[in-house]
């Protein structure tokens, strides 16, 4: 479909090749695992972060089975095409991103990028089987805007389970992945990683406020006023400025 003719635009009106937009992704997604790794959101060898290719958009980029957050390089980047074969790079992909990832992208062609990890409290509020309440500002952004995959099989290793998963997502930036944890999607690498990190923080904060008490509920008419302002592409993009100007600075050697 994409052809190295098809414009991608950029924030600042100007247009990237085909080849600066498949490194600036990689780029964010190496900057996106580093951040992902600074946090802790690592949990042995589990986790992925997918970015689409601009050119050939049934593949994806995606990070290297059991290779650590913390020290992923933009060259450790493997490329997987829609049967799960690696493409470009020598390492293995990881079963269960390919499932879940492919059928995400598949069902979403708006979705440049997937953020899965097994951060610690997104996982302990997916254990509830509840969708995140509006009980502070920054969950407003999820207000009306995640899903609820509330089904548990074990490891998701059949692409019938990612078609559910991308089922459960339905037309939303985030799907809470029950007795699991989080995912998150953007048009850029950018909102994927930060829907991550702040929904993982509104996770932490939403079980915080209820082992306290009994949160106060902002009400719904002020919650999706909210959402508009804290929830929008321009606000998800522009949040994750800082946190890459940060990584990029603290550990150059991802641009590797
Ligand atoms: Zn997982």
């Amino acid at each position: 479909m994409a052809t190295t003719e098809i414009p991608i635009p950029t924030r600042a009106g100007g247009e990237r090749s085909i080849e600066e937009e498949r490194l600036h992704r990689k780029q964010r997604m190496a900057a996106t695992f580093r951040l992902f790794g600074k946090f802790g959101f690592d949990e042995g060898v589990a986790g992925h972060v997918t970015a689409r290719d601009p050119e050939r958009l049934d593949h994806f980029w995606v990070n290297p089975f059991g290779k650590s957050f913390k020290q992923i390089c933009v060259s450790d980047l493997i490329l997987v095409n829609h049967e799960g074969e690696v493409v470009e790079g020598d390492a293995p992909v990881n079963r269960a991103a390919f499932a879940i990832h492919s059928q995400v992208h598949a069902a979403r062609p708006d979705v440049v990028a997937a953020a899965h990890t097994h951060s610690l409290h997104g996982k302990a509020w997916s254990a509830l089987g509840r969708l995140l309440d509006p009980i502070t500002q920054d969950a407003c952004a999820f207000h009306g805007d995640h899903g609820l995959f509330d089904d548990y099989t074990g490891v998701v290793l059949d692409l019938e389970e990612g078609k559910r998963i991308g089922a459960a997502l339905g037309g939303h930036k985030a799907v809470i992945l029950r007795n699991h944890g989080l995912l998150t999607v953007g048009p850029t690498v950018d909102e994927a990683a930060w829907w991550f990190i702040t929904m993982e923080r509104s996770c932490q904060a939403q079980l915080l406020a209820e082992a306290a008490g009994d949160p106060v509920l902002i009400d719904p008419d002020m919650a999706a006023m909210t959402a508009r302002q804290v929830g929008s592409h321009t606000a998800g993009e522009f949040s994750f400025r800082p946190l890459w100007d940060v990584i990029t600075s603290e550990q150059p050697d991802l641009f590797d």
